[in-house]
């Protein structure tokens, strides 16, 4: 299944995403630019949980590796130990795991163990977990002597300005920068300094290692930027080691360079760092063919937030219960709230990849969910709202298995039994006492078929002291079963039961959306957390599921019929005991809304 790539280097490769990265690495593959070889790399910092944005670029960036049978590494890009944490580099890899699975693992490059050089690297990850990723922290000694060589050339310098005054020299996009009066300090002295930096002589942000390039030049990132600054902060892959830290801009190339990386494929706010990231690769005068960086856009999705900031806001502030709430549009929550990886990847693939950053409307998303889960999950019973129902003309200790169908989609996933009896439960929706104008359903003298059962007629209604109708008394039509006499009558409507004394009780949390407007950062005058939907999770603790459910385990998905897609808690299910989420209700329910308001 996943050595489709096997062939791509002699046949042009059969392509599914057509964009204009994809056309460049082509045409380099043909020209022979990089002896045909391509590398990509996927490198999240680790100070957060994957988001379904950064899916887009895994996607993106193990897809271009596969189709073109190259590799890409994932890579922590863990140069700024303040704000990253190994509970983030253990969540990226089971992240990226997860999502390349069974489809584009093979071009994984894998680390060999004990080498920390990066260069020889060349096994493959052959879905053994966990993966071991790459870290641009394990290139600290390389990047430091890559630094010192720009000393020597006299294309670096230290700079001992404060943070704030080498921000003011820096100038502003339409105000020229200023020389920092340190901007002519010899190679010698330069270098001498930048050794006392490293072994720990001077206090935080006492001095810099800066690019002498120009401070008059119209990108601002070229005025002299910052390469290395002094953070006496222990780090959680090299600990103790450093207290001098590469920039991004710094270390991102040289990793790049590094790793064998031919196409640095990132998003479109990267575009103005990319003549540094040239100018830094160029200055060092590197034997090898160098790499280059691409940009792409973004992806927003509508009501959601993204940036790893505000999702960990949201999870400090306890409005999410952590980052794999199924209600976060974090890659955790969104395998929690039952989303396979093949519709995230088909949804990654439907969005393209351009150069427009833009809003794409959640319900494709959710579009990719439903198409998937309605070819491969299970159709089962549920009443969510139990409501009982007697049926007087069947025997007390009566019970017959009906045969139900557990995938139309898909003849091979067979069929099953399910209990009926003479008590069963149906949906408190499913019944109105005085029925509302085309109201199909259930209502006293009418009547209802039953899903893979008899037709049912309502004959009284039982209330308690409040007049809340409480139970209702029906009888059925013994003929009406599947292959009977009277199977074939007309009936309007069919509903979904399930048998009381076989159902399993259980929770089941319905999830909607996490904010009430399509783009909660853009709001006028608003902190995106004002705009949190107060109804995006409703916890029903008192559901009857078919008993077939008992069996299921956590992850597994099925499609409650007439309801939606459910999938078991991964996290607070018991042996016996699941707890369900919804993943997406069968139909888009926010599609009126967004007719209504245009
Ligand atoms: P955030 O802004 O959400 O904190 P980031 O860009 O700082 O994200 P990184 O960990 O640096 O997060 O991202 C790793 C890779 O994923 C980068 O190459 C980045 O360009 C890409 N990426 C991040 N967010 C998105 C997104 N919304 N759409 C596509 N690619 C993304
Ligand atoms: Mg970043």
């Amino acid at each position: 299944m996943s050595h489709e790539n096997s062939s791509s280097q002699d046949a042009p490769p059969a392509a599914p995403a057509r964009h204009f990265i994809h056309e460049i690495i082509a045409g380099h593959v043909q020209a022979g630019r990089y002896g045909g070889r391509v590398g990509t790399r996927f490198p999240p910092e680790p100070n957060g949980y994957l988001h379904i944005g950064h899916a887009k670029s895994i996607c993106l960036n193990f897809g271009l590796a596969r189709e073109f049978g190259g590799t890409c590494n994932l890579r922590m890009d863990d140069t700024n130990p303040t704000r990253e944490d190994v509970e983030y580099v253990d969540s990226i890899r089971h992240d990226v795991q997860w999502l390349i699975e069974g489809w584009a693992e093979d071009s994984l490059t894998l680390k060999k163990v004990g080498d920390a050089s990066g260069a020889g690297v060349s096994g493959k990850n052959r879905g053994g977990t966990p993966l071991e990723p790459f870290y641009a922290s394990d290139y600290f000694p390389q990047i430091y002597e890559f630094a010192v060589e720009l000393i020597r050339k006299g294309k670096a310098y230290v700079c001992d300005l404060s943070p704030e005054d080498t921000e003011r020299y820096r100038g502003s996009p339409d105000r020229p920068g200023q020389d920092s009066p340190f901007r002519d300090r010899s190679a010698e002295e330069s270098l001498a300094l930048f050794q006392r930096m490293r072994a720990g002589e001077f206090p935080d942000s006492a001095r810099t290692l800066r690019a002498r390039i120009d401070m008059s030049s119209p990108n601002i990132w070229l005025r002299d930027p910052v390469l290395y600054r002094i953070r006496h902060t222990e780090h959680h892959h090299t600990g103790k080691q450093w207290c001098l830290y590469p920039m991004y801009d710094f270390a991102h190339c040289l990793s790049d360079y590094i790793e064998g990386v031919t196409h640095s494929i990132c998003t479109l706010e990267f575009e103005v760092h990319r003549p540094l990231y040239d100018w830094i690769l160029e200055a060092l005068r590197l034997p090898r063919e160098l790499p280059r960086q691409y940009e792409f856009a973004r992806l927003n999705l509508g009501y959601t937030v993204m940036s790893k900031r505000k999702l960990l806001q949201l999870v400090q502030d306890r409005i999410v219960t952590g980052w794999d709430d199924p209600r976060m549009p974090t890659i955790s929550g969104l395998r929690r709230r039952g989303y396979p990886a093949e519709a995230i990847r088909h949804f990654c693939e439907l969005i393209g990849v351009t150069k427009f950053n833009g809003l794409t409307d959640a319900s494709l998303l959710e579009f990719a969910v439903r198409e998937n889960l309605n070819k491969r999950a299970n159709r089962v019973m549920a009443v969510l709202r139990p409501l009982k129902v007697v049926i007087e003309n069947y025997e007390d200790s009566r019970v017959e298995m009906m045969e139900a169908v557990n995938n139309p989609e898909d003849p091979s996933a067979g069929t099953r039994n399910v209990p009926f009896s003479k008590t069963i439960y149906i949906e408190q929706d499913d019944f109105m006492e005085t029925p509302a104008k085309k109201f199909y359903r259930l209502f006293p003298g009418h009547e209802v078929r039953l899903r893979y059962a008899y037709i049912l007629k309502c004959v009284a209604v039982e209330k308690d002291a409040t007049g809340r109708v409480v139970e209702l008394r029906c009888t059925i039509d013994p003929d009406s079963k599947a292959g009977g006499a009277t199977a074939g009558r007309k009936i309007k409507a069919t509903i979904h039961w399930v048998s009381a004394a076989h159902a399993l009780a259980s929770e089941v949390r319905l999830y909607d959306r996490l904010f009430t407007v399509e783009h909660p950062d853009a709001q006028a005058g608003g902190d995106f957390k004002s705009f949190l939907n107060p109804k995006s999770l409703e916890v029903i603790t008192d559901c009857r599921l078919e008993s077939s459910l008992k069996e299921a385990q956590p992850g597994q998905r099925f499609q409650f019929e007439r309801l939606g897609y459910f999938c078991v808690d991964s996290k607070e299910s018991a042996p016996g005991k699941p707890v369900f989420n919804r993943t997406a209700t069968l139909r888009d329910a926010w599609a009126k809304e967004r007719q209504k308001t245009g």
